[in-house]
């Protein structure tokens, strides 16, 4: 059966029909029936001569004029109106055709429809792949923007910070030689202290901000040397003896294989390493607890274990913590004391522990069952090092020879 006639002949009922329902129930506008008309003979060509070209060219057309926003709702736009269409399609075959045509039309459409139902939700999907895709990448971008201009904010601020910071230094060192007081003046001392005391911690927290911008920008350079771990723990544990008295806090280094061996680190930068997690431990430690530092022996590796019995991280910040200014709770809760309970800081430390760690070559996680200040279920720290039993290079070989031959 030649089904071109039927359709030509068929063509204004279902113009008019179908353009009426859709303005009436799906706020398509009016002007559309030219629109449909187009489709109409792309249907023709589907039916008559399974020429589907044409209908994919005409969903394509409608794809590329489709707006940001019915791109970004999730509900396919398109596919619900071609399906409107073919539910009203058949409905107007069936009225208004005889029995014969109209069963003849519909098994030439239904193949057509069928086509482009799939052909829609394929396209569909990759234009919102590539939609979301998109966002996603500018998202990115703007987020390493961000990340970049804090990090230039950092290195900017610190610099500028030194310069006033080092002549406030050098002028309250001055000040007792210059002034006509005397310098057992017990007031006199007490406020100098003070300045003292601000300004080494105002110095403390400007390098570790010029430290952060050096990993940031992967210029932390490590000057590798003999190291024996528990030498570090040691030391770091002496700094801290007064605070932990205070604080009444026990320290327990349990030695452990590996640990008072000789390896080439930066002893420096490790140091620093741990005397941040150290001093974490008795930040976040309540007066009485104990901090126990363990550790074993892995293949090529060290893992130094440090665990304390504070208030503990809640899972969802062990990632968060380690990102710059990832101090948790309440900003405006700060309080300055380095090692008083619960005292806060800027949120640098663990940022620069975990650059330093990671250029050794090594990683840091932590483990906690959460945050509760009453129950305290404690932190634990682990630090995964390489053991470098040979030095980095000639120069540092000839430097250690005595050293490393007498091993
Ligand atoms: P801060 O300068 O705030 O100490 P850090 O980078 O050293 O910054 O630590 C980031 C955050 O991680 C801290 O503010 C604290 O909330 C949390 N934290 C670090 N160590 C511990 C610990 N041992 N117990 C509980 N919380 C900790």
């Amino acid at each position: 059966m030649d089904l071109r006639p039927i359709l030509e002949k068929i063509r204004p009922m279902w113009l008019a029909s179908i353009s009426e329902y859709l303005a009436s129930e799906q706020g398509v506008r009016k002007s559309f029936r030219e629109e449909l008309d187009g489709f109409y003979n792309c249907i023709l060509d589907a039916a008559a001569d399974a020429n589907l070209s044409p209908l994919e060219r005409q969903v394509d057309d409608w794809l590329k004029s489709q707006t940001e926003t019915e791109v970004d709702r999730l509900d396919s736009t398109l596919l619900t109106l071609v399906n409107s269409i073919l539910v009203h399609s058949l409905r107007v075959f069936r009225e208004n055709l005889d029995a014969d045509e109209a069963l003849a039309v519909i098994e030439a459409v239904m193949p057509a429809f069928a086509h482009l139902i799939l052909y829609i939700s394929l396209a569909e999907t990759s234009l919102r792949i590539q939609h979301f895709t998109d966002e996603l990448e500018s998202a990115r971008a703007t987020l390493e923007r961000l990340e970049k201009s804090k990090s230039d904010f950092i290195s900017v601020a610190a610099h500028e910070l030194k310069t006033p910071l080092t002549l406030v230094d050098g002028y309250a060192s001055m000040l007792p030689e210059s002034l006509p007081i005397s310098a057992s003046d017990a007031q006199v001392n007490i406020l100098l202290d003070g300045i003292r005391a601000g300004t080494k911690r105002l110095r403390e927290i400007v390098d570790d901000m010029i430290d952060v911008s050096l990993i940031d920008n992967n210029l932390l350079a490590l000057n590798f040397q003999p190291v024996w771990l528990d030498r570090l723990f040691g030391l770091v544990q002496r700094e801290l003896g007064k605070v932990l008295k205070d604080r009444n806090l026990n320290i327990v280094f349990n030695p452990f294989p590996g640990s008072g061996e000789m390896i080439f680190a930066d002893g420096e930068r490790l140091l620093q390493a741990f005397r941040n997690i150290i001093t974490n431990a008795v930040k976040y430690t309540p007066d009485g607890g104990t901090i126990t530092v363990d550790g074993r022996l892995l293949p090529g590796f060290i893992e130094m274990v440090v665990a304390d019995t504070g208030i503990g991280i809640n899972p969802e910040d062990h990632v968060h913590i380690f990102e710059k200014f990832g101090r948790l709770g309440d900003v405006t809760l700060h309080s300055s004391g380095k090692t008083k309970f619960m005292g806060g800081g800027p949120g640098l430390g663990l940022p620069i522990t975990k650059g330093v760690i990671e250029a050794h070559g090594g990683t840091i996680w932590v483990e906690s069952a959460g945050r509760d200040e009453i129950r305290c279920p404690g932190t634990t720290f682990h630090v995964l090092l390489p053991v470098r039993k040979s030095p980095p290079d000639e120069k540092i070989a000839k430097l250690f020879h005595s050293l490393l031959e007498n091993r």
